[in-house]
């Protein structure tokens, strides 16, 4: 590749870089996306920001857990791939290291990544609607247990973060504060419309990272990044981890 040693210089220069995953980089693991290929999910008619709503928890809550069991069926068969063991692997070899992901897969942790910032909470953990207490379930408890909370007899919902929801907190003030900081910033397999992705990278930007983008497809924050791998995750982080020692 014709700008190779200048990738490379980045790289041995960086002392703090951030990585940002979203479902594409689950795609190879056979996760579906949401986005992608010019469509969009619809399940029963809904498309996917419907169903995966605040108003659905509200207005039809066992709709919204048959499409969670649903995915977590799909999960419970898919294994991290190269590109979330190359990640791993990457938190050993860097000064300061931060993986955050907008995905509620898991796969991060189960590739072996130990620090990993969930902005949307993980699909195989529950919270109670009145109490907050959390469930964490097992892959294969399809469907979910537990129905109700043991605390305080009311029903649990996916600590997912859904649309029309706020991200947790101290989870994103920690991946903003680690954007602002870092050297180099990693945007991977994210359709970069939902926020705060897109906000992340401008932080990094600002703050004088330097940034790539790995998507097969364009993105809008295509024209943010100082490089673009046209490639999936998995083949460009291959070739990228030849300048990481
Ligand atoms: P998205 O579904 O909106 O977009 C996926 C992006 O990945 C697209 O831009 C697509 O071009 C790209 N892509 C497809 N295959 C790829 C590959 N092999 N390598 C690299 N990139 C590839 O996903 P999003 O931007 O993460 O946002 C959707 C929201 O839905 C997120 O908030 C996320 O929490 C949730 N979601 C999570 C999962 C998961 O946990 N695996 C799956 C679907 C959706
Ligand atoms: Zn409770």
């Amino acid at each position: 590749m014709k700008d190779s040693p200048h990738l490379e210089k980045i790289f041995q220069d960086a002392r703090s870089i951030c990585v940002l995953t979203g479902a594409g980089i689950s795609a190879e693991s056979g996760v579906p996306t949401f986005r992608g290929g010019g469509g969009s999910v619809v399940w029963k008619g809904m498309p996917f920001d419907e169903i995966s709503s605040a108003r659905m928890v509200r207005e039809n809550l066992d709709e919204v857990w048959e499409w969670f069991d649903y995915r977590r069926n799909i999960l419970k068969d898919c294994s991290p791939n190269l590109a979330h063991y190359i990640l791993a692997e990457w938190e050993n070899k860097f000064f300061d290291f931060t993986l955050i992901t907008q995905n509620v897969d898991g796969l991060h942790t189960k590739a072996g990544s130990r620090k990993v910032l969930e902005l949307h909470g993980n699909i195989n953990r529950s919270r109670c609607l009145q109490c907050e207490k959390r469930f964490q379930m097992n892959e294969t408890d399809i469907p979910h247990k537990p129905e109700i909370c043991d605390e305080c007899g009311s029903r649990v919902r996916p600590d997912v973060v859904l649309f029309g929801e706020f991200l947790p907190i101290s989870v994103y003030q920690e991946a903003e504060r680690k954007s602002s900081q870092c050297d180099l910033f990693l945007i991977i397999g994210t359709s970069a419309l939902v926020y705060p992705a897109a906000g992340l990278a401008e932080v990094a930007k600002i703050n004088g990272a330097f940034l790539i983008e790995i998507n097969p497809e364009e993105t809008p924050m295509t024209s943010l990044c100082h490089k673009s791998f046209r490639m999936k995750a998995s083949q460009a982080l291959e070739f990228l981890r030849r300048f990481v020692r």
